[in-house]
């Protein structure tokens, strides 16, 4: 395995909270980084060597990060030919075809469907005779997801009956979707796993994941599930990186439904939201686990040293004014992580904190009694 050494330089698509996280920890090795995005603060772009702030396809922002020794990215809605091209240079990791399966709904789910990874029934919504055939073919109530450029929760419309069909499909613009059947489920948990480019797997425990208005609010572990489905999960986030043939990390999040079967709803080719706690409660954390697959790197032991849970800190904590964070750094047990965002909008995620505890709902309770602390008055 021939690894690029600390010094070299690590180029990154995307200057958000993940990149950020990654950036430290590629920096802490001894890597440079240069991030390439758009915002010319971004929060990772506030961290690296260097930051190109230009649009993705600026040819010669392309051109510069071309220079690096290999490339990686923190979101996967980046466009594939720009990845393609930046591919023909240096080494891009996770690869091309990760990233154009991961970033569209149907070819991640035909891609699950081959390797026999239950998913909720679907089919494709693409104009109206396959509108009208995924109307006969999934049962309802239903859910209407974009293919493409949907994240927490957006790009969704719930489709009580057949006859909302269309309306609900004009609400998204008539553009690509997969209507899949609403499953009701016990708990949605996700497992993070990392592959190096020699293939080996090593994959983090499970964890329970708390969705408030679509969006992420808690995760926990491990997760409230038997060792035998924690088993079973991991198993699924293993095989899905082997098919792939990942050279990164890769989120999987899943639904477990009340008979206790496991079905994968969506992948995500990089450090996820669900897995911040690694930092504090693993042996290696998901950032440093996607710098060392990067860099060629073996990946790092995954074992959870505690229970711990995160909560993530949205923009709507400063609606009373600046949240006390003098009574979050007086608790010994919390830790604070703050993305450097300024304004901050409802709904956007300006940080998380993370908590170590004796059990996982420990953790939980005490991470969400320190966010209720911050709240003004
Ligand atoms: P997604 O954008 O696919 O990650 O979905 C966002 C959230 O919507 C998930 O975390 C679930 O809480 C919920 N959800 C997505 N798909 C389904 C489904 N088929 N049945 C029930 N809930 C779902």
């Amino acid at each position: 395995m021939t690894i690029l050494e600390p010094g070299r330089t690590i180029g990154m698509l995307g200057g958000g909270q993940l990149g950020r996280m990654t950036t430290l920890a590629a920096r802490t090795m001894g890597y440079q980084v240069v991030v390439l995005d758009p915002a010319p603060h971004s929060p990772a772009g506030q961290v690296a060597s260097r930051h190109i702030v230009a649009p993705y396809d600026d040819e010669w922002a392309i051109a510069e990060l071309g220079l690096a020794d290999v490339v990686t990215f923190e979101f996967e809605n980046l466009p594939v030919s720009l990845v393609r091209q930046l591919a023909h240079r240096i080494p891009t990791r996770p690869g091309v075809e990760v990233l154009s399966i991961c970033q569209d709904r149907l070819a991640e789910r035909m891609f699950l469907q081959r390797l026999g990874v239950p998913t909720a029934p679907f089919a494709r919504v693409f104009d109206e005779e396959s509108r009208i055939a995924a109307a006969a073919a999934v049962p309802f109530p239903a859910l209407l997801k974009t293919t493409t450029l949907g994240y927490d929760s957006k790009g969704q419309r719930r489709v009580a009956t057949a006859a909302d069909l269309r309306a609900a499909h004009a609400e998204l613009g008539g553009v690509p979707c997969i209507l899949e059947a609403v499953l009701r489920f016990e708990r949605e948990i996700s497992v993070i796993v990392a592959r190096d480019v020699e293939g080996r797997v090593a994959a983090y425990e499970p964890a329970d994941n708390i969705h408030v208005q679509g969006i992420l609010d808690t995760s926990s572990v491990p997760a409230a599930i038997s060792p035998s489905q924690a088993a079973a999960a991991r198993d699924l986030a293993v095989g899905i990186a082997q098919d792939l043939n990942l050279e990164g990390v890769l989120a999987v999040e899943m639904f477990v439904l009340h008979g206790g079967g496991l079905v994968v709803n969506e992948l995500a080719p990089r450090p996820h939201n669900s897995g911040h706690w690694s930092i504090e409660a693993c042996r290696t954390s998901q950032f440093e686990q996607h710098v060392r697959t990067v860099v060629g790197a073996p990946a790092g032991p995954t074992d959870l040293l505690k229970p711990a849970a995160t909560a993530n800190l949205l923009g709507d904590l400063w609606d009373g004014g600046t949240p006390r964070w003098d009574r979050v750094l007086a608790l010994s047990e919390v830790k604070l992580h703050l993305y450097g965002k300024d304004g901050p909008r409802r709904g956007r995620k300006m940080g998380h904190l993370t908590a170590l505890g004796p059990t996982a709902e420990a953790a939980r309770e005490c991470v969400l009694a320190a966010r209720a602390l911050l709240a003004w008055k």
